[in-house]
């Protein structure tokens, strides 16, 4: 393997796990230059980009880079100027002006978000694959296009991490202008959203902030569960959602669970989010996953056998996030081997999302997970407290101690709260059955299990 096809992969994987505009800030013009004695020096365009690898992202690149060498023990990072990279461009192949293009074009999709409206024109019905899992979550966008503020108001999409919330909400937004170029719509994440409401309690401009939310025919907030426990935030939410329902305006927002499922919100928010519609995404059947990929196949020019297609479809089914990561992954493989690939190849390419990251969940990590989404702290989880909403999210944090990491029941019993054994064996028990009826907290479960992983 050359320093060329080491990087492209320890890319590929870096970009699963972090967000694209990091991704593109920190690791463009970076490759391998050298390898010696387990020591790896990687060229970086400038001094930010190096401080960013040595403190932040070391440890992705170190994983990454020891998934394809288990030798490797350390990265150096040094600065190379751009005319020295022009150099270095200029002599190697294909693969790496193939990956310049790509990030470009990615770059060019980042500077494409609407300033105003901040949508990104990426996202749009067209490109969006209808199939059983999302098809009532398409129809109600469907129809808020047509019927905007006055069908489905609020419309509520909920369901796992990838599975297309953003995308459709977005989508929605970019057709209702593109059908109406008058209408106002406004996207903001939650996190944003909370930003922006924390900043301007501090420079008391709340005026401006009530101003700039409700001036909007159409407002979308991505991810709301992250107002949990925000008071001041949801305050302000339930202010704005009022005024912009009352004018009949379109709210439109999208979170990872149910409303009843997330905690620490008031009730008034809840009942507000619960008035509208809500419609959930599912994992994607195996034609939706195939339809995926080839779509994303055919805008990207690209093609690969029906065989490999198939390979990857049933290997990556709960995100479809990662099924374009492997995607990528597989593609990038394919053109630096001249257009062919094998499915041992595909197989070796896919191993390293599929298995990767369970190998390093723990307790500690567990624990904080469970915590974190029941918006609970890690003390009440782990001592004897017998509060009445700590009982339910300690069961499941016994139940996956027991399936995820396999400890015994007496050790879960010790480290949450000194229980005996017995009490553990009740709670893992009372989950199994419970799954069997309830969907919801298979939902949750999940939901779970897919933070615990991608945050390992
Ligand atoms: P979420 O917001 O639920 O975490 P995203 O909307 O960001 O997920 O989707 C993750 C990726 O998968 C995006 O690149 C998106 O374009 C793509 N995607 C999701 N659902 C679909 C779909 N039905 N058809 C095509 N692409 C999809
Ligand atoms: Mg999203």
């Amino acid at each position: 393997m050359t320093f060329e096809q080491m990087w492209q992969s320890v890319l590929a994987e870096i970009e699963l796990q972090i967000s694209r505009a990091n991704f593109i800030t920190w690791f463009k013009n970076t490759g391998v230059l050298d390898k010696k004695d387990g020591v790896i020096t990687v060229y970086v365009p400038n001094n930010f980009s190096k401080e960013w690898l040595e403190n932040k992202y070391n440890k992705h690149v170190l994983r990454a880079l020891r998934n394809i060498d288990s030798d490797i023990k350390e990265v150096n990072y040094i600065i190379r100027t751009e005319n020295e990279n022009a150099n270095i461009m200029s002599g190697i192949k294909k693969g790496k002006i193939d990956r310049a293009v790509f990030e470009e074009q990615m770059e060019f999709e980042e500077l494409e978000i609407n300033q105003e409206t901040n949508l990104n024109p990426r996202y749009t019905f067209k490109n969006f694959i209808v199939g059983p899992s999302n098809e009532l979550a398409h129809a109600a966008a469907m129809a808020v296009v047509h019927h905007p503020g006055t069908k489905y108001n609020p419309l509520f999409i909920y369901g796992g991490t990838g599975l297309g919330k953003t995308h459709l909400v977005q989508a929605v937004g970019n057709e209702i202008i593109k059908l109406d170029k008058t209408k106002k719509v406004k996207y903001a994440s939650s996190e944003k959203f909370v930003s922006e409401v924390v900043a301007a309690i501090r420079n008391q401009s709340m005026e401006e902030l009530k101003n700039n939310y409700r001036k909007n025919d159409i407002l979308i907030i991505d991810d709301i569960q992250f107002i949990a426990g925000k008071e001041k935030c949801q305050e302000e939410f339930v202010n704005t959602f009022n005024s912009l329902y009352e004018n009949n305006k379109q709210i439109i927002l999208s979170s990872d669970r149910p409303p009843k499922s997330i905690s620490a919100v008031e009730e008034r928010v809840r009942s507000r989010w619960e008035g509208g519609m809500i419609a959930d995404i599912g994992y994607p059947e195996f034609e939706t996953r195939v339809a995926i990929l080839k779509a994303k196949l055919q805008e990207k020019n690209c093609s690969l056998s029906d065989e490999v297609v198939s390979y990857v479809a049933n290997n990556i089914q709960k995100n479809i996030r990662e099924l374009e990561g492997a995607l990528n992954r597989v593609i990038a493989a394919s053109r630096l081997t001249g257009g062919v690939i094998t499915i041992a190849e595909v197989e070796k390419i896919l191993s390293q999302i599929i298995t990767g990251p369970k190998k390093t969940i723990n307790f500690k990590h567990l624990i904080k997970v469970v915590s974190d989404f029941y918006d609970i702290s890690e003390k009440d989880l782990l001592t004897r407290c017998r509060k009445k909403e700590i009982v339910k999210p300690r069961q499941i944090a016994m139940y996956l101690l027991r399936n995820e990491l396999k400890n015994s029941f007496p050790y879960i019993g010790s480290k949450l709260g000194g229980r005996d054994h017995t009490t553990v064996i009740h709670a893992c028990a009372k989950i199994e059955k419970e799954i069997h009826s309830d969907k919801n907290l298979v939902d949750e479960i999940n939901l779970i299990k897919e933070k615990l992983y991608s945050t390992a």
